[in-house]
């Protein structure tokens, strides 16, 4: 699953991460050996190494545990975004994901998110976390 400015790299793995976004849903893998939930979308469960999984579909709330601002383009179709904030989220479910941080309040550890999937300058749905 790679991102370029937010560009999808859909593959056989990402699949079902990529259908879930499109109905605005955060779908994960959870393994079939261990009912361990994980993402981004993996060939083998980090925990039992198993290759069994189906998608569940998960709460798109967590928390801030860390970001970033990106103040450099890495890509010439982003470039009006410059800079941006990258956050790193530990949704309640265990999981941590990547995503643009937009929210009103000032990004800090801890800070109560919500996660959208919303368009870039591309079309292309992307993560997006706002304050609640
Ligand atoms: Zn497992």
């Amino acid at each position: 699953m790679a991102s370029s400015g937010g560009a999808p790299g859909m593959d056989l793995i990402s699949q079902g991460y990529w259908d879930g976004v499109t109905r605005n849903e955060l779908v994960v893998q959870q393994c079939d050996g261990c009912g361990r939930l994980r993402h981004y979308p993996q060939h083998l469960c980090p925990g039992c190494q198993s290759s069994g999984c189906h998608h569940v579909s998960i709460a798109k709330s967590g928390t801030v545990h860390s970001w970033t601002i990106s103040e450099h383009n890495f890509d010439t179709e982003i470039v009006q975004d410059v800079p941006y904030t990258l956050a790193t989220v530990d949704i309640c479910e265990g999981v941590r994901v990547l995503g643009r941080y937009v929210g009103i309040d000032e990004i800090r550890m801890g800070l109560s998110v919500i996660l959208t999937f919303e368009p870039n300058h591309r079309g292309n749905l992307i993560p997006v976390f706002r304050s609640t």
